[in-house]
């Protein structure tokens, strides 16, 4: 059997099952970061996200936006645990020729990122490769009492997403977007989310994470999924990067988190449907893998 035919996450999962956890990891695979022991009232949380040319980015694309992409992606994934990013290791593989200003605009994209979100970068590696490869390890904490993993969602819950979803890489958003710890670190001190996940790989396939996780199915509203302009359904199912939260909420907190946004307009929550226990009602729609 070679890698297509096992598929991306077939492959995870056997790798997950070939390998032992030391019974201190809170959370090994399977969730947008580890989860690992810290101090009484936090866990540190551990993620990884690698860039790969004309995979997801082209050397059209300017340097300093990609380096930007290449840390958020990684701020995304500790967002959607509910958490603070704060140190990260930077590993870059560079082809011989490429001029040496596209690694300073590389970083100083990642660089600007990093003071806005407070992240250290103390180190990383250095390799040739015949395409720029570039791999950020992330470090995060977050309160015992905010975490949020995928497997909670409850039948009943209301489903929303943070932003409107579709068409990232054609109009560009996936090297620009805000990761939305603002938006999470709100949702957990005042709604407390049942699961969280950043959408990387299209509606349809995060979604499903959450409803294989959480051994739950749901009831899309079609019609209320917000979609970036010039975007189908389908699109908005399959297409990957758009780098939005989607969470889900108790009903009864769902209502109030709409009442909320209809007094502040500070942020817009979009809720999509809900979760149902019909284990067998997953979205059915191509997600984006890599095989
Ligand atoms: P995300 O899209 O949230 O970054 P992924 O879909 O890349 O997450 O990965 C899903 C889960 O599988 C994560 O918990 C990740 O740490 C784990 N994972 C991915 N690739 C590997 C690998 N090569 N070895 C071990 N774990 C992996
Ligand atoms: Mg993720």
């Amino acid at each position: 059997m070679n890698i297509h035919q096992l598929g991306e996450f077939g492959l995870i999962d056997r790798i997950r099952q070939r390998l032992r956890v030391d019974s201190h990891v809170i959370r090994g695979i399977g969730d947008d970061t580890a989860v690992l022991p810290y101090t009484r009232g936090k866990y540190l949380l551990f993620t990884t996200d690698m860039l790969g040319e004309d995979i997801h980015f082209t050397r059209r694309m300017p340097a300093k936006a990609v380096g930007h992409k290449a840390l958020a992606c990684s701020i995304s994934d500790i967002a959607a645990m509910g958490g603070l990013p704060s140190i990260a290791l930077v590993s870059i593989g560079l082809p011989k020729h490429l001029p040496v200003c596209y690694v300073d605009e590389l970083y100083q994209g990642m660089h600007r990122l990093a003071k806005q979100f407070g992240v250290s970068i103390v180190g990383g590696d250095t390799i040739k490769s015949d395409k720029l490869i570039i791999n950020v390890a992330l470090l995060g904490e977050v309160e015992k009492k905010y975490l949020v993993t995928r497997d909670k969602a409850k039948a009943g819950d209301w489903i929303f997403v943070t932003g409107p979803l579709g068409g990232s890489f054609l109009s560009g958003r996936h090297l620009t977007f805000t990761p939305a710890v603002a938006q999470a670190r709100f949702l957990v001190r005042n709604f407390k989310p049942h699961a969280m996940i950043d959408i990387s790989d299209g509606l349809a396939g995060d979604l499903n994470h959450i409803l294989k996780a959480s051994r739950a199915g749901v009831r899309l509203w079609e019609g209320q999924i917000p979609k970036n302009p010039g975007c189908t359904l389908q699109q908005v199912l399959s297409n990957g990067e758009d780098f939005e939260l989607l969470f889900t909420l108790a009903a009864l907190k769902a209502k109030k988190l709409l009442q909320w946004q209809q007094k502040t307009r500070q942020w817009f929550f979009y809720p999509i449907g809900q979760i149902t226990a019909n284990r067998k009602q997953l979205v059915r729609a191509k997600a984006f893998t890599h095989f």
